[in-house]
């Protein structure tokens, strides 16, 4: 089976999955209420908040939506630096609300200035933040635009950590964050279906007084089940069961030394596509650490660059995303990834593309 280096979902561990194969117990006893308890203190730290953490049977985009659902009264400002950043926009559109946009360039960052200035002009309850824009390997200064954010009383901060979330450190309740969300399938390593989420009193506070939240992504509804360690609807308790392995494994190891492993894995990549002349995408100082987007060169064959390093070696990376694809590729090393692994993948593409090519 090909191994994946795309920057979700990615490679899972034989141990995870079989983690995952126990037998299914029931959703309302005592032992599911231990298994939720038990995820807990982890999800807790990753996220730097003392809220308990939610566990939404769906992808990352339910909660994405659901976020706008449950807060936006007024009008949403959504920041758009990318593929995933820009469908917030079209989502809080297509869900009936008002909504405006800062639009930076894919490549670029959102300026944290330029979000004060916005705001200033009024009418706004809500923004909406992409902390690592996976699409462009930009990551954004979450401090700086939270700190602009909480600067305007009443503005509730919605932030998608879920290609950030567990390779870098998250402040949640120090920043002021509102809602934070992260799908298993980027660095957690967990099989796709899942998403954990957290929310600020203000965040339950709006979500109270909110018309029409309908009920599976209710988040009234996740905070009184969570008072009793359950879940409003029958969760997928395996990947659950995967998600305790994982966690287990993330405190084993350290969540310092977790971030430390993710930067210096991201920084084996630069050196490699350094040493090649390959370009980042995205401006220094900015760029993502739990994935890689680079330029695609002139005259180089990226498209049998990404089949032959399938077939001749099981690695797959990814050739672009949106209305960058084929102009980028990208290559993840979010997860279970170690320096000797990394080090398989930079061998196996210095085959492909030859140890001395330089563009
Ligand atoms: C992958 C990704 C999503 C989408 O997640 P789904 O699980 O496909 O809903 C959203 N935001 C970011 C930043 C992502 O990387």
């Amino acid at each position: 089976m090909p191994k994946l280096f795309i920057p979700g979902p990615i490679d899972v561990s034989a141990e995870t999955f079989a983690a995952m194969s126990q037998p299914m117990i029931g959703h309302r006893g005592s032992e599911f209420e231990a298994l939720y308890a038990s995820l807990q203190p982890t999800l807790q730290a990753l996220a730097g908040t003392s809220r308990p953490v939610f566990l939404s049977t769906s992808s990352a985009w339910g909660v994405m939506e659901a976020s706008l659902r449950n807060l936006v009264q007024k009008k949403v400002l959504t920041l758009c630096l990318g593929a995933f950043s820009d469908k917030w926009f079209d989502v809080a559109k297509k869900s009936g609300f008002e909504a405006e946009k800062i639009q930076v360039e894919w490549g670029e960052s959102i300026d944290p200035e330029v979000v004060r200035a916005k705001l200033a002009e009024g009418g706004f309850d809500t923004v909406t933040l992409i902390h690592n824009e996976t699409s462009t390997g930009v990551m954004n200064d979450l401090t700086a635009i939270a700190k602009v954010v909480k600067s305007f009383p009443g503005v509730l901060l919605i932030v998608d950590s879920v290609s950030s979330f567990s390779a870098v450190p998250i402040a949640m309740d120090e920043l002021g964050i509102d809602v934070l969300l992260a799908g298993v399938q980027k660095a957690l390593a967990l099989p796709p279906g899942l998403t954990v989420f957290a929310c600020s009193e203000a965040a339950i506070e709006r979500a109270k007084a909110q018309p029409n939240r309908g009920y599976y992504f209710d988040f009234i509804e996740f905070a009184k089940n969570a008072a009793a360690n359950n879940t409003p609807s029958t969760p997928a308790i395996s990947l659950l069961f995967g998600l305790q392995y994982i966690l287990g494994e993330i405190a084993k190891e350290g969540l310092e030394a977790r971030f430390a492993r993710h930067a210096s894995n991201n920084r084996m990549i630069s050196d490699w596509a350094e040493k090649h002349g390959f370009k980042h995408f995205g401006p220094e100082g900015r760029r993502s650490v739990s994935l890689s987007c680079f330029h695609t060169p002139e005259g180089f064959d990226l498209s049998a660059f990404i089949k032959t390093l399938k077939s001749r070696h099981g690695f797959v990376i990814n050739g672009g995303y949106g209305k960058i694809k084929g102009l980028t590729f990208r290559i993840s090393n979010m997860g279970n990834e170690t320096t000797a692994t990394m080090q398989e993948l930079i061998d196996a593409m210095d085959d492909v593309l030859g140890e001395s090519t330089k563009f």
